[in-house]
C-alpha cells in the first residue's frame, strides 16, 4: 500500500501545491481531484480520481459537483440530479497542511476546501 500522507512534505493551500502522495492509487493521476473512503483510518484509506470512481461506481461521464456553503467551506448535501457532495462512500480527500492526515468530511477549514475547489475533475 501506498503512502497517501508523508509528513516530512507539508504543503501550502493558498500556493496552490500538491503534495507528491495526493495521487489516484488506480491510474497515477496527480493535481485532480481525489476521493477517499469516509470513516476510514488513513493508513487502509485509498485515494481514487473521479473518472476512475465513475468507471467504478456509477455512470460514467459522471461528473460531481461541490457548492461552498455558509457555513464556511463545508460540502453541502447532495441536491439532486448529478450534484453531490460524495460519490457512494467516498468522499473530498483533503489533506492537513502538515500532510499528516486527511481532514475529516464536516471539519475541512475552508483554504483546505478551496484548494479542493480549485483542482479539476481529471475528466
Ligand atoms: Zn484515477
Amino acid at each position: 500500500m501506498p503512502k497517501i500522507v508523508n509528513k516530512k512534505t507539508p504543503f501550502k493551500y493558498a500556493a496552490g501545491e500538491v503534495p507528491e502522495t495526493y495521487k489516484c492509487q488506480l491510474c497515477g493521476a496527480t493535481h485532480v481531484k481525489l476521493w477517499r473512503k469516509y470513516q476510514m483510518f488513513v493508513e487502509d484509506n485509498t485515494l481514487v480520481c473521479a473518472p476512475c470512481l465513475s468507471r467504478l461506481k456509477t455512470t460514467v461521464g459522471f461528473v460531481p459537483k461541490f457548492r461552498d456553503t455558509k457555513y464556511g467551506g463545508r460540502w453541502t448535501k447532495p441536491a439532486g440530479g448529478q450534484e453531490s457532495d460524495s460519490i457512494g462512500e467516498f468522499v473530498p480527500a483533503v489533506p492537513t497542511e502538515e500532510n499528516d492526515t486527511f481532514w475529516g468530511y464536516s471539519s475541512v477549514p475552508k483554504g483546505g476546501c478551496d484548494w479542493w475547489n480549485k483542482l479539476p475533475n481529471g475528466m
